[in-house]
């Protein structure tokens, strides 16, 4: 038996399986790593991304904003990786998907269960009242975009650097890593804190791991009981493959 009918096997003797994303799935939607040579921030500086920064001067920080959601996020489509996950979940083969990415494409491919770690770029929050604006390519139209309800600063609803992972992303990945007896980690090393850390929480409590990453990361020696090597899409076409499903 080859290590994808083994993954297989796994996955369709599983009562609850939860798949913990990060930017691999995503580089083939055109979506660079962030942490990569090529990567997002590479071009800026990172406190443009910090709170304080936002608040005293918000239209540098939503011009730069604006600029990476035009060049990266704008044209980006779900590619088969996404879709095939959103598959298994509409089959019962997959419970919940913990995502570190911000560029709702999971969403967009019809998965349901989705929890953002790192929140979410296509919303926007206003610092001041809590109202949500749900159309970022619409607040783009005037920099810096105030809050039509208080006239207060938005901020983009994904973290910025320094800010604490929302508390109900935070206890709902906790309790799917918990309750997961099979746990996929999809193109990320774990590098990112402390997102990282939620994989030996589900290994701690019992779940078995499949790792499909192009290289061996800080998982493989130490949680990984099935390493699928390979690009997201590859790999996870060939584990749909054993278990019998199929994209339109
Ligand atoms: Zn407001």
């Amino acid at each position: 038996m080859n290590s994808y009918q083994k993954a297989a096997d796994l996955v369709k003797q599983s009562n609850h399986t939860t798949a913990f994303t990060g930017a691999g799935i995503s580089v083939q939607s055109g979506i660079p790593d962030f942490r990569s040579e090529n990567g997002l921030w590479k071009n800026y500086d990172p406190q443009i991304f910090s709170i304080s920064y936002l608040s005293q001067k918000p239209a540098k920080t939503w011009s730069a904003i604006k600029e990476i959601y035009y060049e990266f996020f704008v044209d980006s489509q779900t590619n088969s990786a996404h879709k095939i996950l959103a598959e298994m979940e509409k089959n019962n083969l997959l419970d919940a998907i913990i995502t570190q990415n911000i560029d709702n494409l999971h969403q967009e491919a019809g998965s349901v269960n989705v929890i953002e770690y790192h929140g979410n770029s296509k919303k926007a929050i206003c610092l001041d009242c809590g109202a949500e604006f749900n159309d970022l390519e619409l607040l783009l139209n005037n920099i810096p975009p105030v809050c039509s309800e208080c006239g207060g600063i938005l901020k983009p609803d994904f973290i910025f650097f320094g800010e604490p992972i929302p508390q109900k992303a935070h206890q709902l990945a906790y309790l799917e890593a918990e309750k997961a007896d099979l746990f996929i980690i999809i193109g990320t090393a774990g590098e990112v804190q402390p997102a990282g850390q939620i994989p030996f929480y589900a290994k701690e409590n019992g779940a078995k791991i499949i790792e499909i990453n192009l290289k061996k990361s800080n998982y493989s020696d130490e949680l990984t009981n099935i390493f699928l090597k390979g690009q997201a899409v590859e790999a996870l076409q060939k584990l749909a493959n054993n278990l019998g499903i199929s994209l339109e």
